[in-house]
């Protein structure tokens, strides 16, 4: 029985695909590059590409009715914020559409164990930090809307078909596999610690800081980075989980510790050992000042410990795979 992972050619999904063939499972991935890397599947991972959009029902069915797949880890999305505000329809065409017709395949072809990226945007802004999983859903941008569309689906899917799931809310991924080979390329990159490291190392102009006249510590945005090896393991222990027969739940993925802009900014100035040229503009749409997660839920059910908490630790694994 294989793992069918969809955006296995994307950057958590490569590092998660990578856990599970260390964890000793067949992967079948599925990916249409839009956002991947082909190589990365083929070259280093090592597993079966299969090269389609997960809404396409015809290349799907197939790959049910080829293979034996006995759960679905669901990374294929579209991920940027500040791109779901300016062309919500792509959002909710991939992460919403898409999703349901690979859902509504699954039950078609019997197969009930589902493990889906989910993100801490379905929280929009929280009434408390640490969040915990019964914080209200009210996301504040299309991303985190699109998101919390598929878990209300799953919730249905599973009182009516039996479809059991785990919604994984990370908080924001970083770093990369130590290894060095697996790293963050997303094009164009719009993530803050490669854009840092990157403004380091003078292959860009100096960082855009997105506001300091937030309600924080020091004005920035704060977020809790947590390492994509350690979101890939709990992508394991999640399957394991549904495995056992756990029932379906969401479980939040952060360190529980929150880190502003100029916080990492000062982490990859020590790693690097190069100044961070920056200059302060407005604040991109749709984002709340502060998100960090607690993750007691996770340590306690799944059984989730992560091994990099350290943000130095992070940004260094990041520099490293750059
Ligand atoms: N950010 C920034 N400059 C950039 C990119 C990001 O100041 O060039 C900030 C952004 O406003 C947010 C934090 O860094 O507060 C993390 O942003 P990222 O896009 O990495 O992840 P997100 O939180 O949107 O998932």
């Amino acid at each position: 029985m294989a793992i069918l992972v969809t955006g296995g050619a994307g950057y958590i999904g490569s590092h998660s695909v990578r856990a599970l063939t260390k964890a000793g499972r067949d992967v079948v991935v599925l990916d249409d590059l839009s956002r991947g890397d082909k190589s990365v599947v083929e070259d280093l991972l090592r597993v079966p590409l299969i090269v389609g959009g997960t809404g396409d029902k015809d290349i799907v069915s197939g790959i049910f009715s080829s293979h034996e797949i006995e759960a679905v880890m669901h990374f294929a999305a579209y991920a940027y914020v500040g791109e779901s505000v300016e062309r919500p329809d792509i959002y909710y065409r991939n992460n919403v559409t898409s999703t349901l017709s690979l859902l509504e395949s699954m039950v078609e072809h019997g197969v009930r164990r589902f493990v889906f990226s989910s993100t801490c945007a379905t929280y929009g802004e929280p009434s408390s930090i640490p969040i915990v999983e019964t914080e209200p859903q009210e996301p504040i941008n299309p991303y985190g809307a699109s998101k919390l569309m598929v878990e209300r689906i799953l919730a249905d899917f599973d009182t009516a078909y039996r479809l059991r799931s785990v919604s994984l809310r990370y908080f924001n991924a970083a770093g990369a596999d130590p290894a060095g080979d697996l790293g963050e390329h997303h094009d164009p990159e719009t993530h803050l610690i490669p854009l840092t490291i990157d403004a380091a190392h003078g292959r860009r102009d100096a960082l855009q800081v997105f506001g300091d006249d937030y309600d924080t510590s020091d004005g920035t945005c704060v977020r809790d980075y947590i390492h994509v090896n350690d979101l890939a393991d709990a992508h394991v222990l999640g399957l394991d989980y549904l495995e056992a027969d756990g029932a379906s739940a969401a479980f939040n993925l952060g360190n529980g510790q929150g880190f502003s802009v100029m916080e990492v900014i000062d982490s990859v100035a020590r790693v690097t050992d190069h100044e961070v040229p920056h200059e302060v503009v407005g604040r991109r749409q749709g984002d709340p000042p502060s998100l960090v997660g607690s993750a007691a839920k996770a340590r306690d059910e799944l059984g989730w410990n992560p091994k990099y908490p350290d943000l130095d630790v992070i940004v260094e694994h990041a520099v490293n795979a750059r």
